[in-house]
């Protein structure tokens, strides 16, 4: 797999490349011992398990048993291709890979990527000159002037202006013999539905260049800039464009995100940019859609605290239901300020300012309270009021998974409106109920993560075929003495150690770790980017990232017992042989006989070695 990208190119990066740099863009790390732990990005958890080592170069997660390198980590996170992984560190690190190394086919698959960013590069460029100096330009300057914006924050945004029009941006492009075909994939320009040809998708419009964490563009926003609609238009989902993983401003809060460890979400582009001009620097927008699990993952490795910001109460419940079921599963703190009516982010902050806005945060509610909060302002308490109150608030609260918030919140519920507690329980038991009897797709529960139960399984598996039994126990010993202590490699291949491996995963690790020319030097993180199965590559994560310390002594107590117990169970076979001899049973003994033939033969072989 690593062929796309010459070896010495993939080892120049991996040299290059620090791991926990990488893990730490998305990951907050914190220094613990020898290693750096954190919260996983992978599996949902509140106490971290994910752990990264600088010395081996690999990370692995004791909770969900995901592991590998830096390659491995960039492939998993980003969801992209191994020569993907290398190419991201070799841009980031100033590192030059050749081109002429890959075939055609190769070539093309991994260029389509590359080819949409570059194509988002030249656009963003474009726009922004139409905004700077384009004729037209002054205009949207001066309308983004009216709505206060600093120069300093349109550039470090990389704001620009889509001139009117239909063929600005195609002509632009077919001036740089860059193909219609391939710029249509950017989602930049449509092609006519009755017509031959293209025209701009974005016309007359302000434009928001969308990053993403390693700062490339990867899509846009465009605004009006009167009141004809649609008022904002996105770029359509492309290979490089996700919208359920992209937050607008990510890569400009990011830092200040980990440094204050929270988080505000607002839904506007100039929402945004008003907090970021207001030093309100660790604040993210969602584009057009609901908060997803997966803004969720990718903001948790940031902050352990998230502020949804609404204009009204309404968009804030509403919100707030769609997202109840992402935040009870208790990744991160979820609180929700909405803004006294007639107010959004931006033109609050225009008028009250950064210390009005900080304060309004701290009294920000949980989303639960809120909901509870909302709903008997709605309601009122009369005997009426509470059983809407309590009937509208059934189903989200029904739908916590961790008993100790849900009964919080009920708790909490029951004092609001008093009622007794076990009536306010009573009702949520129905709900529960009805949900078991097969009533899925609540809408409150339509979020569970469908990896959760796949995980755990993952775990089950890799632990259980490494540690089934004393024989696996010690076949298991063996590999991580020669990812730890590599010393001992010519003693195990001389014994022929590996050739009576009865777990086929651990021996073919084992292999990959003796094709190593030079043992003292191997490297676990090397190992890695020779598999492509992803449960060896946590395996070997999970068996590599242990503390343990070896010396020649230990070692060889360990081959000894491994070589005795093989021995022993030669015997044994023996005996089986003869009873079925005894029996009859000519199936069996033909199956023994078959086992004891695939012995000698290693046997055999390990005399010769022992000979020679
Ligand atoms: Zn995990």
């Amino acid at each position: 797999m690593s062929n796309y990208i010459p070896e010495d190119k993939v080892s120049e990066i991996k040299n290059t490349a620090d791991i926990v740099d990488v893990v730490s863009e998305v990951v907050h790390l914190k220094r613990s011992g020898k290693n750096y732990l954190g919260l996983c990005p992978f599996h949902s958890e509140k106490t971290p398990s994910f752990t990264v080592s600088p010395e081996k170069q690999i990370f692995y997660c004791f909770g969900c048993a995901t592991g590998g390198n830096v390659f491995s980590f960039l492939m998993k996170h980003d969801g992209i291709s191994f020569p993907d992984a290398a190419r991201m560190l070799a841009r980031r690190h100033g590192i030059d890979i050749p081109t002429q190394a890959m075939s055609p086919d190769q070539k093309r698959r991994i260029s389509e990527r590359e080819n949409l960013l570059a194509i988002n590069r030249e656009a963003m460029d474009f726009f922004r000159q139409e905004l700077l100096g384009g004729a037209s330009g002054k205009r949207a300057m001066a309308y983004l002037k009216k709505r206060g914006m600093d120069k300093e924050i349109l550039d470090s945004f990389n704001l620009g202006y889509a001139p009117e029009g239909w063929d600005n941006l195609v002509n632009f492009f077919s001036k740089k013999k860059i193909p219609h075909a391939l710029v249509e994939k950017s989602g930049l320009i449509v092609s006519r539905k009755n017509k031959s040809g293209f025209y701009d998708r974005f016309r007359d419009r302000i434009i928001f260049p969308i990053f993403d964490l390693s700062m490339q563009v990867i899509g846009f926003g465009g605004r009006v800039m009167d009141d004809s609609m649609p008022k904002y238009l996105n770029s359509p989902e492309t290979p490089v464009y996700n919208k359920r993983r992209s937050l607008y401003g990510i890569h400009r809060a990011k830092k200040k995100c980990r440094e204050s460890g929270s988080v505000y979400i607002v839904e506007g582009y100039f929402d945004l940019l008003s907090l970021h001009q207001h030093g309100i620097e660790n604040a993210v927008a969602t584009l057009g859609t609901a908060l997803t699990t997966e803004h969720v993952q990718l903001l948790k490795g940031y902050a352990d605290r998230v502020v949804l910001v609404f204009d009204s109460d309404d968009a804030g419940i509403k919100a707030a239901l769609r997202s109840i079921g992402i935040f009870m599963r208790g990744e991160v703190d979820a609180s929700i300020i909405v803004l006294p009516a007639g107010y959004d982010p931006d033109s609050y902050l225009f008028e009250f300012g950064y210390e009005s806005f900080i304060n309004a945060a701290s009294k920000a509610h949980g989303i639960m309270s809120f909901l509870i909060d909302s709903a008997v302002k709605k309601h009122g308490l009369s005997i009426e009021g509470k059983i809407r109150v309590i009937s509208e608030l059934k189903e989200p609260l029904a739908s916590i998974n961790d008993n100790m918030k849900r009964s919080l919140y009920i708790k909490e519920l029951a004092e609001r409106v008093s009622i007794d507690e076990a009536a306010v329980l009573e009702k949520i038991r129905e709900v529960s109920a009805q949900k078991n009897k097969g009533a899925k797709g609540a809408k409150w529960s339509n979020d569970d993560d469908p990896r959760g139960s796949r995980k755990t399984g993952v775990q089950d598996k890799v632990q259980g075929k490494a540690l089934n039994g004393k024989w696996g126990r010690l076949e298991r010993q063996i590999i991580v003495m020669m990812l730890q202590f590599p010393q001992i490699i010519p003693e195990i291949t001389e014994r022929n150690i590996l050739d009576f491996f009865e777990d086929k995963g651990l021996k073919s690790i084992g292999q990959l770790v003796l094709k190593h020319k030079d043992y003292s030097k191997v490297q676990v993180s090397d190992v890695m980017n020779l598999i492509d199965d992803k449960e060896q590559k946590n395996l070997i994560a999970s068996l590599a990232m242990g503390e343990d310390i070896w010396d020649h002594e230990s070692c060889r107590v360990i081959l000894a017992r491994f070589e005795s117990i093989r021995n022993r169970s030669e015997r044994k076979l023996i005996e089986q042989i003869k009873a079925a001899e005894k029996d009859n049973d000519l199936e069996l003994l033909a199956k023994l006989l078959n086992k004891k033939q695939k012995m000698a033969v290693l046997s055999e072989k390990k005399k010769m070695t022992l000979l020679r």
